[in-house]
């Protein structure tokens, strides 16, 4: 499916919510296929690679996802994930993230948490010690206390250097209208034999508002996963993707047939459908099928989106496809 006018999207995506039974039931999956990891931006490399490792050494996919991504968040060079992240318009740091497993169809998650460089982990907490789904704020941050984590001080002296510098811009203030700097790692996996898991982490747009959440922690938006079909991941202007439910809009495409590549180009050719003045907005999106196909895209060429991929023993950086 290469081309999809809007009113199909409309009509595809209204029959997600009819979608039979037997469109998620009897998963296809190529045997051995063999695992695929895909991770978002430069920093998904390091990511990609230590998830393979994890995985490689026994860990679940779980297990992989998380520690992969826990790699970005330690390292305070990566100014849009964890330790480091550029903070809120108060100078603090909140991070959200949220993982999914495909298998249980199972998510968890953390907003706006503060003082905790390490949220991927926190959110793995919520699914395997609670029957929650998603934690925010403050609760967030006292589960993770109860847990065992540390609290720290998430600024850098880079972080809080960027963030004064901010301060003193005239007309400051025009973020909440303008969209500042982003990133994030969003994480899709397959064991090559139909178990998928996807992840995601960030310290969201810069100087947002206090208590901001963008799409990255959120279930079918930032992460989605399904063993029976896929799953998915996003990167971007979150304030924008949220309204979309970029993930699972992505992956219901793949359950009705579409290929995680056409899947990815259809989604973001639907936002720029609806709204034209999305064509110039930040949207990138990954997705993986249980078979380990991959695909990724992104909407223009203005953040050249590059995601990780590893696959048969060695991880490469691609290209996303661009849409418009
Ligand atoms: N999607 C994230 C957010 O809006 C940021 C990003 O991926 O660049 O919070």
């Amino acid at each position: 499916m290469n081309e999809l006018d809007r009113r199909d999207f409309i009509r595809s995506v209204a029959g997600a919510a009819a979608l039979s039974a037997t469109d998620f039931a009897a998963p296809t999956v190529t045997p051995e296929a063999g695992p695929v990891f895909l991770a978002t931006w430069p920093h998904g490399k390091p990511a990609a690679d230590r998830a393979a490792e994890v995985f490689h050494s026994g860990g679940s996919l779980l297990d992989a996802v998380e520690k992969g991504i826990n790699v970005p968040e330690d390292d305070p060079k990566i100014m849009s994930v964890g330790y480091g992240g550029l903070p809120n318009e108060d100078g603090e740091v909140e991070l959200d993230a949220a993982i999914m497993d495909g298998t249980r169809h199972r998510a968890g998650a953390v907003c706006a948490i503060h003082s905790i460089k390490n949220p991927i982990s926190v959110a793995r907490l919520v699914i395997e010690k609670t029957r929650h789904t998603t934690l925010a704020g403050e609760g967030a941050y006292q589960f993770a206390i109860k847990e065992g984590f540390k609290p720290m001080q998430l600024l850098t002296p880079a972080s809080l250097q960027q963030w004064l510098d901010w301060r003193s811009t005239p007309n400051h203030e025009q973020f909440w209208v303008n969209p500042a700097n982003h990133d994030t790692i969003g994480f899709v996996a397959t064991d090559g034999k139909g178990h998928v898991v996807s992840g995601c982490s960030t310290s969201g747009t810069a100087w947002k508002i206090h208590g901001r959440v963008g799409d990255s922690p959120l279930v079918g938006c930032g992460v989605y996963a399904d063993d029976n079909v896929g799953g998915a991941s996003a990167t971007g202007d979150g304030d924008i993707m949220t309204n979309y439910c970029t993930s699972v809009s992505i992956v219901h495409n793949m359950a009705r047939g579409a290929s995680p590549q056409d899947a990815c180009v259809d989604l973001i050719k639907h936002m720029a459908a609806t709204d034209p003045r999305n064509r110039e907005a930040f949207i990138c999106v990954i997705a993986i099928d249980n078979r380990g196909r991959a695909g990724a895209a992104s909407m223009n060429a203005g953040p050249k989106f590059q995601y990780a991929i590893w696959q048969n023993g060695t991880s490469k950086m691609a290209d996303a496809i661009v849409v418009y």
